[in-house]
């Protein structure tokens, strides 16, 4: 089955402060986040049209802009305005939402000086499934030949888009595996996260998660760790080295697209998702309200 390519769709984005017909929303080649990577963003979900966790995004959004010396031209409050203008105007239910900002064709040159700010936001449908039961088998993890870069030689904990680079270079070379996903460690050679999620351990009833102190906390991180405590769970951030995943019984992932994904291997250890994994599925459907507490 093919995907309807992404620049040739129906619908609207939001664009520097209008509904611009999606077809029509379209960068010049001497745009200067193209070829420096100034450019930051986020990933959003709306769960029945509404946005889950938005003013964390936003302040993420604009934490990452500041940390790659960007300012926003629009207030917090107007972007989350222009992503419900964009919800409606695609009549989107459950989806995903794509802020980005990036350093427009104003001036060429590694400094950005010169270069005015640009805000879009596109969302496109993404039906909330509830997790099933197949998910419990795990997706398959392979461990990337890239290293999380130190945060005194990138800007880490931003949401920018030129860490992705990497991302992308270990999913090809998982895919080339035929394998779903990657592992990255960080520079110090310390389990870090996958390539859009993070990641957790369970050893011995108790979970354990990487510090993040070279890449993303996420939100997603942060919620379901809140979840975990809820339900009784110890949780213990510490260092983790790769061997120690000989010890781990269950692992997952969590992230705004990847929820909370059980994870069945990662190169050559094996992991058994079971019941920690599915109370925090279960406990996270329940949070972003695709399933009823009862
Ligand atoms: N790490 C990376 C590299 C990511 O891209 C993401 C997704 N934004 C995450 C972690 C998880 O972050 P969140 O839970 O805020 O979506």
């Amino acid at each position: 089955m093919s995907i309807q390519p992404f620049d040739d769709r129906d619908g609207f984005i939001w664009l520097n402060g209008e509904l611009k017909e999606w077809r029509n929303s379209k960068l010049h080649v001497l745009t200067h986040a193209l070829h420096y990577g100034s450019a930051v963003f986020e990933g959003e979900r709306v769960y029945n049209k509404k946005v889950y966790k938005l003013n964390e995004h936003t302040d993420r959004l604009f934490f990452s802009a500041k940390e790659l010396d960007i300012k926003i031209p629009f207030t917090k409050e107007e972007i989350n305005d222009a992503t419900y203008l964009a919800i409606s105007a695609n009549s989107i239910k459950d989806g995903y939402v794509r802020p980005i900002v990036w350093r427009g064709s104003d001036m060429m040159g590694v400094s950005g000086t010169g270069t005015k700010a640009n805000v879009a936001i596109a969302v496109w449908p993404w039906p909330s499934y509830f997790s099933p039961e197949s998910k419990m088998n795990g997706i398959k993890l392979d461990i990337s030949r890239w290293k999380r870069p130190s945060p005194d030689t990138a800007p880490v904990f931003a949401k920018a888009a030129g860490l992705y680079m990497i991302c992308t270079l270990s999913h090809h070379d998982a895919q080339n595996k035929g394998l779903d996903d990657s592992l990255l460690l960080d520079w110090r050679g310390r389990v870090a996260e996958a390539t859009g999620a993070n990641i957790f351990f369970t050893i011995n009833g108790e979970i354990h998660t990487p510090v993040p102190d070279c890449f993303l906390d996420g939100i997603t991180r942060r919620t379901v760790i809140g979840l975990a405590k809820d339900k009784g769970y110890k949780v213990i951030e510490r260092v983790i080295l790769p061997e120690e995943m000989a010890d781990a019984d269950e692992c997952f992932l969590t992230g705004t697209a990847a929820e909370v994904t059980p994870v069945g291997s990662i190169g050559n250890y094996n992991f058994t998702p079971g019941e920690i994994t599915k109370s925090l599925i279960r406990a996270y459907d329940i949070e972003v309200g695709k399933l009823i507490d009862n």
